[in-house]
């Protein structure tokens, strides 16, 4: 029985052009997400194979991948809401107010976030995220999917910067792809994402 499934994107796959290729959504919403999406029903089918037949020789190797196929589901299910053809601009109300007090100004946020996800060794993202413990905002620096990054964070708007994101497009200018996609930010989505996580 299948848990996941590849959520519809908000928008065409053309739509976010120029800033993303409708090509590379189209490889990277139905390929790569969609790996992610099969990854996590079959690991989680492994689980179940291994919990009935009480054998966990392999548990460690599973829990591994189900970290990053889901990981990955949930990262990218994000991502496609927090763009958007008419997205750009930056935030105001209690989110922009949020980002003032954590950051010091949202041009101190935006380079921040820009430099985090920018410096992405090998593959990763970076991250505006919601800490429940602090009642703040951070900014962090994820590996791989579901690596360097704390389970008291709610991921708000996430900058993908695995090359399948980009490379089509900018091939190894990755800062281009990054300055390109503050421009397409759909504000009103984080801004939302933040009200949920900080109620
Ligand atoms: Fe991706």
């Amino acid at each position: 029985m299948s848990s996941y499934t590849l959520p519809d994107l908000p928008y065409d796959h053309g739509a976010l052009e120029p800033a993303i290729s409708g090509s590379i959504i189209e490889l990277h919403h139905g390929k790569h997400h969609n790996a992610y999406v099969t990854g996590a029903n079959t690991v989680l089918e492994q689980i179940a194979e291994a919990r009935d037949a009480g054998s966990y020789g392999s548990i460690v190797g599973l829990e591994k991948t189900l970290a990053f196929h889901l990981s990955g589901h949930a990262l990218h299910s994000i991502y496609w809401t927090n763009l958007s053809p008419d997205g750009g601009d930056r935030p105001d109300g209690a989110l922009g107010d949020a980002i003032d007090r954590n950051f010091g100004g949202f041009d101190q946020f935006k380079a921040h976030l820009t430099a985090a996800t920018n410096t992405v060794q090998g593959s990763g993202w970076g991250a505006l995220s919601y800490d429940s413990l602090g009642d703040r905002l951070v900014v962090e620096q994820i590996q791989d999917h579901q690596a360097n990054h704390s389970p008291s964070t709610t991921p708000l708007l996430v900058f993908d910067i695995w090359e399948h994101a980009f490379y089509l497009q900018y091939r190894n200018v990755k800062a281009d792809y990054v300055d390109a996609l503050w421009t397409i930010v759909n504000w009103a989505n984080v801004a939302e994402r933040y009200a949920a996580a900080s109620s």
